[in-house]
């Protein structure tokens, strides 16, 4: 059983960031309930939403230190087993009508970043709350509203349809609430009614869709693995991950008018072969890239800013619901962590005062993240058009000096 006098803590969103903060949470002995929208990914029937395969992505340093943080022993180790090392990029393009390949690392000194499977990473968080005495989930159970002075939030059961309690609304009394529902987040949409936040939100012109290369027929990677792999076309880029199944996962980067004249052309394969030496066939198969290109959905990618994060004792909001980021800089769910190092720092600091950490929080993380978000809407450019000029790295290294 909890000790009486332990914090309810309510975390809203069972994602990478949300279990990360349950975690630090729940080893700081707060009694910890985690709310989530949708089902247990851990469970083999849940398909993760918006894609059609599981999204991979890079793990920084940011990250890796926020996941060694929570001071569980194996956790960094179980997370870091799942993934692949990226030393560098792998620039490919066509130099006279030959198509190059050309390594560019990220670190003189060896430092790499690494590819992991999102869906893997939250799996392994999640098995480490499940077997932590002081945590319950409540999945399949939407937030619907809060009431941050009262402290009370509302949820509706989202269910299987013969669920005799689908729909209905719960009423949830709390000391604390992290919200780390995501971009679209109902915390908040609500938190917002109780501080005066500021909030800007902005699509921006690219969409996104996912592509899957399978390894090849020797049952080995189709490319060098340790690379993350970019085909620089300006207005328009792909990009490949590894995955430890020796597949890769590919994403096309590409105007919104491009993606409607590739539907209403049906040219996707003239458009590969133009741009993205080396793809077709020998990657991805004509029918296999024909046929991701119209069934994986053409994704549009948001950006948002907004301060404070907090009210009063009694709400933060953390990840890409407090600042959600284009993906150029790989660092969206890295900050998100990062995010909960920061928070509990801060809380640790005056245990008998969260208003003043909260406040301190929100002060100190707005000017970071707003940073953050700005770089990554700056590296397009970095990884579509600059990493193709020949003195890149002359040039680079010259600007740090
Ligand atoms: P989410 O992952 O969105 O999780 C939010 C959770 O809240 C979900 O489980 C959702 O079901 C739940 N939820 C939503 N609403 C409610 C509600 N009302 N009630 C209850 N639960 C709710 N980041 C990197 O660091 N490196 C990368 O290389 C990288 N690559 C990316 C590539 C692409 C194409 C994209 C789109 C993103 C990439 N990102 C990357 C960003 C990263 O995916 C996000 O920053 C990260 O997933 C955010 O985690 P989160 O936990 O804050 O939110």
């Amino acid at each position: 059983m909890y000790p009486s006098m332990a914090e309810k803590t309510i975390i809203i969103g069972a994602g990478p960031v949300g279990s990360l903060a349950a975690l630090y949470a729940a080893v700081r002995g707060h009694h910890v309930d985690v709310y989530e929208l949708r089902p247990d990914l851990r469970d083999p029937e849940t398909i993760p939403l918006n894609f059609a395969k599981s999204i991979n992505l890079a793990l920084s340093e940011r990250g890796i230190n926020s996941l060694a943080q929570t001071g569980l022993p194996n956790l960094v180790d179980a997370v870091l087993n799942e993934t692949i090392p990226m030393h560098g990029r792998m620039i490919h393009l066509s130099k006279n009508g030959e198509y190059t390949r050309e390594p560019q690392l990220y670190d003189a000194r060896g430092k790499s970043l690494s590819a992991m499977d999102r869906t893997g990473l939250n799996k392994t968080l999640l098995d480490h709350l499940e077997s932590m005495p002081n945590v319950n989930f409540f999945f399949h159970h939407k937030l619907i509203g809060v009431d941050f002075k009262k402290r009370l939030a509302w949820f509706e059961r989202h269910h299987h349809t013969d669920d005799p309690v689908r729909g209905f609304e719960i009423e949830v009394k709390f000391d604390f609430m992290i919200g780390a529902d995501g971009a679209h987040s109902a915390v908040r949409y609500h938190l917002m009614k109780f501080t005066p936040m500021s909030y800007q939100q902005e699509y921006i012109d690219k969409l996104w869709c996912q592509f899957h290369i399978p390894p090849g027929p020797d049952g080995e990677f189709r490319l060098p693995p340790n690379y993350l792999h970019i085909w620089p076309q300006d207005e328009s880029m792909f990009i490949a991950l590894p995955n430890q199944d020796k597949s890769f996962t590919a994403t096309l980067f590409l105007t919104r008018s491009g993606f409607e004249q590739l539907d209403a052309s049906g040219q996707v394969i003239d458009y590969f072969s133009n741009k993205f030496p080396g793809v077709i066939p020998s990657l991805i198969t004509h029918d296999e890239l024909r046929k991701q290109y119209t069934t994986n959905q053409h994704l549009p990618l948001i950006s948002i800013k907004c301060t404070p994060y907090h009210f009063g004792s009694s709400g933060v909001i953390l990840g890409d619901a407090a600042h959600a980021m284009v993906p150029f800089y790989g660092q969206g769910m890295n900050a998100g962590l990062e995010d909960v190092r920061v928070l509990f720092d801060i809380m640790d600091k005056y245990p008998n005062d969260r208003a003043k950490a909260l406040k301190e929080y929100s002060e100190q993380r707005t000017p970071d993240a707003q940073t953050i978000n700005d770089l990554a809407l700056r590296n397009y450019r970095e990884m579509a058009t600059d990493v193709k000029k020949p003195l890149y790295l002359l040039r680079k290294w010259l600007e740090e000096k």
